[in-house]
């Protein structure tokens, strides 16, 4: 995972922290930092948030959508059974489900994000760096440009398409969000995006057109896996993704598959069903 050093206007700036590891304390100790930008609240991005603030004494700036996220799911004691609890009515078994509760609390104490940092927006400038909110990945996701440099977290990845997943009490249409993005991202047109995890992105607008193109194959596959019986996200994840995958990788599988599900909902080419305790999903 890539954390940035930027030169601003004023001063240096650090885009995204890390897990937060006790090993991370040495990489920032004494680093001349002026502001600390979060691209996302994933904790491989923010986790390190609060030990990156304390070495360097920067502010931390996070997108205002994005920090109520933070707080919702690593600051509530029971966030992972509300997460649980919202996949079970997706379909899916209980085993995966516990295994979420058991993650999520072993994981919730080493995310240290920040209290009440510098709120951002669209549109903002961080010491001469433009703040472009390009949901999708996450909701509350930001990238930084300047100078046909953007410098993008997650929201563009040059080997792997990047997990756009529904999740609860988030934004109902995450991948309609993506793609748009995705569209914006060609009409930018930066000269390089440089991502939180791989190589540098050299061609950004063509990888944002290939990703384009993977989730409208990704829909069709979709819609073929309906069919009159209603179906859970579990179960067209299992059609889309195979059965053999662990608790992690079925959680995900999930939601990016309700992701493409609620899409197709709002494009009129799959209905909702199901009864009030299992969601379901069929063809129209
Ligand atoms: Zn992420």
């Amino acid at each position: 995972m890539h954390c940035y050093l930027l030169e601003g206007d004023e001063g240096r700036i650090l885009v995204d922290a890390g897990l937060g590891l006790p090993s991370d304390d040495e990489a920032w100790r004494g680093l001349d930092v002026d502001a600390i930008v979060l691209t996302h609240m994933h904790p491989d991005h923010v986790g390190g948030a609060q030990r990156a603030a304390d070495a360097t004494s920067a502010l931390v700036h996070q997108l205002g959508l994005d920090y109520e996220q933070c707080v919702r799911v690593w600051g509530s004691a029971d966030w992972p059974e509300r997460m649980a609890a919202w996949f079970r009515s997706h379909g899916v078994p209980d085993a995966v489900a516990d295994d979420l509760v058991e993650q999520g609390h072993a994981v919730a104490p080493f995310i240290r994000f920040v209290r009440e940092p510098q709120l951002l927006r669209e549109g903002d400038r961080v010491d001469g760096w433009e703040v472009l909110w390009l949901p999708g990945h996450a909701d509350g996701h930001i990238a930084l440009l300047r100078d046909g440099v953007l410098v993008c977290g997650d929201i563009l990845l040059a080997k792997i398409s990047p997990a756009v997943g529904l999740y609860p009490e988030s934004r109902p249409d995450p991948l309609g969000d993506y793609l748009s993005t995705l569209r914006r991202i060609v009409e930018l047109g930066p000269s390089v995006a440089y991502p939180g995890h791989g190589e540098p992105v050299r061609n950004p607008a063509e990888r944002a057109c290939e990703l384009l193109e993977h989730h409208r194959r990704r829909l069709e596959e979709t819609q073929r896996a309906l069919g009159p019986e209603p179906l859970t996200g579990y179960d067209v994840s299992m059609r889309l993704f195979g059965e053999d995958l662990s608790a992690t990788q079925r959680r995900f599988a999930v939601a990016e598959t309700l992701s493409h599900l609620e899409r197709l909902v709002l494009t009129g080419a799959a209905r909702r069903a199901g009864n009030s305790r299992v969601l379901a999903y069929t063809a129209t």
